[in-house]
């Protein structure tokens, strides 16, 4: 939307400009000889007839030359308004009334109010008056004529029009919303664009053959060549040109009027007509290829993501040069400045995304290494104690004292070895669906009693207090899951928190959950901590450092169950200050299954 905003913009209509000339330059029309014929009242003509005041008698004298070699039209792109000295109009009028279809120019009021006509005297001799108004865009280049223009209640064909009328001899103009018909040729202008025509140059200044005045004068013969084409007659020489006007092929000098009065004619004659393509179309266009540059990022990944947008916006990009091939004129800065546009913020958007993904699974694959230190690390220490006391037991003959504390010894480590190995299963089965719950109704103040009792020990152990609020509920859970959730929140409590403090357990049915909280007066957490201690083998930097044996694996395991029971954890804490873990629980009515 922004490029499409950009598009509409003035720097927008600048790069439509543009790459419209280039266009146009690099797709004349088929080479071959004009239609049209300009007789050019050059620098050459006007030093011989002394300046363009002095220009009509030897005008005249050049319109009965040319009428005797039978040109199919003549259109003078001189406005001949004023009236000059009776000899010179008396000429000029015997030539302009032996001249057969005759367009005369008439030019619009510097005022711009109504038109400037030719004198009556010559305007009888004339089939019809043409308007001669130029139309440039706001950088001066005239890229397309008016095909009629109205002013003061007069609307007027432009002459390149009235030329090709009068030289095909059709009478009528008959006009819709969309098109211009003249005998059996149509040409696409739309009323509501003041029936605007893209004029198609035929190329550099000189391309319409010219003849000169000063020739034709000196060598009547020379105007044979006018033999059945439209003739436009205008000053060409610079120092007497009356409107300078740049065209897409002007490189810095600009094209005589009569010379685009006479493209206009040309483009008529070969019917190469250029359409603005419909804005709807090109919305379409536009959003086709922003959604395919979007939709290469969001669904593919790496090169071959940048690769199918990069064709996604090559090919939106070309959209004006496809489309100017098929003489439709498709506006480059709405393919440009969208296609960019999206092909550079989609591709931002797909880098961060790859570099967050990537530095996620860094994170991971680190939180893995440390879980195989872990693992390594603490399994080693049972596993040495169990081999070094089996062997003692094997290979000396201790007394009954010693091999029964040593038997001790090996059972408590295997069960830590067990209970390690049954905690890393759980968790892996209980998200991948491989563990099936053993629903039953609990007591929850029997079961947070129990596990009270058995965290009690090490409470004591730091002088830490539990406090337990009766409720009542109950649940519908699996015990075994339900009990080590419990239970490890409770261990928590205790180990991150420091001696002499206070720990609060409450449970509580509330409308139809059973909430269970354990609140400490402990170490706490700050934010970014709070959104990683349910991922697998995530510890605190400070339960990093501390004297507390963990593996990172209990909270994700308790954030699993309470999911598996179609409940939810939350928690809340405060550095310095403590935390508090609450399990929600659907009550016994409500359980309808997992949310997983
Ligand atoms: P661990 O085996 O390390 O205790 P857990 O998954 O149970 O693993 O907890 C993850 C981390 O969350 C702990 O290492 C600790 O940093 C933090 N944590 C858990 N409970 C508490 C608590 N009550 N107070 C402060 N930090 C806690």
């Amino acid at each position: 939307m922004v490029g499409l905003a950009l598009a509409w913009s003035p720097v927008g209509e600048r790069i439509d400009w543009s790459a419209y000339d280039v266009l146009l330059r690099a797709n004349p029309p088929a080479s071959r000889n004009s239609e049209s014929l300009i007789l050019a009242i050059d620098e050459e003509s006007l030093e011989a007839v002394g300046g363009i005041l002095k220009v009509r008698e030897s005008l005249a004298r050049a319109l009965e030359i040319l009428s005797q070699h039978k040109p199919a039209s003549v259109a003078i792109d001189i406005v001949l308004a004023e009236p000059r000295t009776p000899a010179e109009d008396t000429a000029l009028e015997q030539g302009l009334a032996a001249t057969p279809n005759l367009v005369l120019a008439s030019s619009l009021r510097p005022s711009g109010d109504g038109w400037e006509q030719p004198i009556d005297r010559f305007k009888r001799h004339a089939q019809s008056l043409a308007h001669v108004h130029a139309e440039p865009d706001n950088d001066a280049v005239c890229r397309r004529v008016l095909l009629a223009k109205a002013s003061a209640r007069t609307r007027l064909w432009a002459m390149g029009v009235e030329a090709y009328r009068a030289a095909h001899g059709l009478p009528d103009i008959v006009e819709s919303e969309d098109e211009v018909r003249i005998g059996n040729l149509s040409i696409p202008s739309l009323l509501r664009t003041d029936r605007e025509l893209l004029v198609r140059y035929l190329g550099q200044s000189g391309s319409i053959e010219r003849l000169s005045l000063s020739r034709v004068l000196e060598d009547p013969s020379s105007a044979a060549v006018a033999r059945g084409r439209a003739v436009f007659i205008g000053v060409v020489a610079l120092g007497g040109l009356d409107r300078y006007l740049m065209t897409p092929y002007a490189d810095g000098s600009p094209m005589a009027g009569v010379e685009i009065n006479a493209s206009v004619y040309e483009t008529l004659a070969r019917r190469s007509f250029l359409r603005p393509i419909s804005a709807s179309l090109a919305f379409l266009a536009v959003a086709v290829g922003a959604l395919a540059i979007g939709l290469s990022f969001w669904r593919l990944s790496g090169w071959t993501a940048v690769a199918a947008a990069a064709v996604a916006l090559l090919v939106l990009c070309s959209l004006p040069w496809l489309c100017f091939r098929q003489d439709l004129v498709f506006p480059a800065a709405q393919a440009l400045l969208p296609g960019w546009l999206c092909f550079l913020t989609a591709g931002a958007h797909h880098y961060v995304g790859v570099r967050g993904r990537l530095q996620q699974a860094e994170e991971q694959r680190g939180r893995y290494q440390k879980a195989v230190h872990f693992v390594t690390h603490e399994m080693r220490t049972p596993l040495t104690a169990i081999q070094g006391s089996s062997e003692l037991i094997s290979r000396y003959n201790l007394p009954e004292e010693k091999q029964r504390e040593m038997g001790e010894l090996i059972h408590k480590e295997s069960q830590r070895l067990a209970r390690m190995v049954e905690m890393f299963l759980s968790v892996e089965r209980l998200s991948t669906g491989q563990l099936e719950l053993k629903r039953e109704p609990i007591d929850v103040d029997a079961l947070v009693a129990d596990c009270v009792e058995r965290i009690r020990p090490l409470a004591v152990r730091k002088r830490i207090t539990i406090d337990v609020d009766r409720s009542d509920a109950e649940l519908m859970a699996d015990r075994e899951f339900l009990d080590y959730a419990c239970y490890n929140l409770l261990s928590n409590a205790v180990k991150y928190s420091p001696a002499e403090t206070a720990i609060s357990v409450r449970a509580a049915q509330q409308n139809d959950s059973v909430l269970i909280s354990v609140e400490d007066q402990g170490y706490g957490m700050d934010t970014s901590d709070l959104t990683n201690i349910f991922k697998k083998f995530y510890r605190t930097k400070r339960a990093q450092q501390s004297d507390e044996r963990g593996s990172g694996l209990g909270l994700a395991l308790v954030e699993e169950i309470v999911v598996q029971h179609a409940g939810s954890i939350e928690v809340s804490s405060e550095v310095g200050k403590g935390s508090r873990f609450t399990m929600k629980l659907p009550a016994p009515g409500q359980i309808t299954g997992s949310t997983k």
